[in-house]
């Protein structure tokens, strides 16, 4: 079970811990406190490190060159460094936490991975589309592909360890993160998917099932470290996952997922709980039992989570 990854919370969630309640509906999201908190976003990875993260996610979800242009009035190279500089700030705080574990021989999490995280096209949109995949039906591929490269490349450059593709909404644009990633063949990815409530859907509407197991089958060999979802509510997410190797009578297909602490996020009001809220924590051996490889949380979970997910998934290493 040594192979099972625990990965870090919403990061959105554990900086506003620093910063306050200011981050959701700004157009830049936490990308912002790039440029205008960087100790902050230090800070909130040094956080995730400490509760126990193997793998922790740059602050690039909705760090857009198309973003930055728009709303910090700068060129694209501005763009492009703001982004490796969103990898040194991981890098930092992977190398405060080595320093700090040397001499304890109980800690599990040696050598944190970090994962350059990329967000959907419609994350830079800001009009949720990120949650609809509707661009999906009126972009072309190639668009995509030349849409996501230079993020990509920028995070290969510095240094990332893996790419995290993360709450890709529609059919499309997964195929054409697939394609793209064939252009840097040395790279590794995960790919999530946003996800509808009913259990089987992409947020676009297309099949989730086929979308994962077509995205992992084209990728080349080994490129595509995991399928799942992300930013979804936990008690939505088995149902997904079941279907992934339901059938499958070749390779295993390793899972991943980070589901959100199950409250839905209403624009004029903010993070709301809507009836019965599940706890991921409830679920956690029903998704390592289906061959989930990567699980941490997403929006509005919290180091502490991060800290309960770690205990869970320890306890399996050892038997
Ligand atoms: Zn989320």
């Amino acid at each position: 079970m040594s192979k099972i990854k625990v990965l870090d919370g919403g990061f959105s969630t554990q900086l506003s811990t620093h910063v306050g309640e200011k981050i959701d509906g700004d157009p830049l999201w936490t990308a912002r406190f790039l440029v205008t908190e960087p100790n902050a976003v230090f800070a909130t990875h040094l956080d995730f490190l400490r509760a126990g993260a193997d793998i922790i996610q740059t602050n690039t979800y909705q760090a857009t060159i198309d973003g930055f242009i728009e709303y910090l009035g700068i060129n694209e190279e501005e763009s492009l460094e703001i982004i490796r500089r969103a990898v040194d700030h991981a890098k930092n705080a992977v190398n405060v936490y080595n320093k700090e574990i040397e001499n304890y021989t109980s800690v599990t999490n040696r050598k944190p991975l970090i994962a350059g995280s990329c967000g959907p096209y419609g994350a830079c949109l800001h009009d949720g589309s990120e949650y609809t995949g509707s661009y999906g039906a009126r972009v072309s591929q190639e668009f995509l592909i030349n849409w996501h490269r230079p993020r990509v490349h920028a995070l290969l450059e510095e240094g990332v360890d893996l790419l995290a593709i993360e709450t890709i909404p529609c059919e499309r644009e997964a195929d054409a993160v697939v394609e793209l990633l064939k252009e840097f063949p040395n790279a590794r990815a995960w790919l999530s998917f946003s996800c509808r409530d009913d259990g089987k859907s992409l947020a676009d509407g297309t099949s989730f099932r086929e979308t994962a197991v077509r995205c992992y089958k084209n990728a080349l060999p080994g490129q595509i470290l995991a399928v799942g979802v992300n930013c979804i509510a936990p008690q939505c997410v088995t149902s997904l996952l079941k279907g992934v190797n339901k059938g499958n009578t070749e390779d295993f297909i390793p899972l991943v997922v980070y589901p959100n602490s199950g409250e839905k996020y209403v624009v004029t009001e903010g993070w709301k709980k809507d009836g019965e809220v599940l706890s991921l924590h409830e679920f956690i051996d029903e998704w390592l039992d289906l061959g989930v490889r990567y699980i941490g949380g997403c929006c509005r979970t919290y180091a502490t989570d991060v800290k309960r997910i770690k205990s869970k998934v320890d306890q399996r290493r050892a038997t």
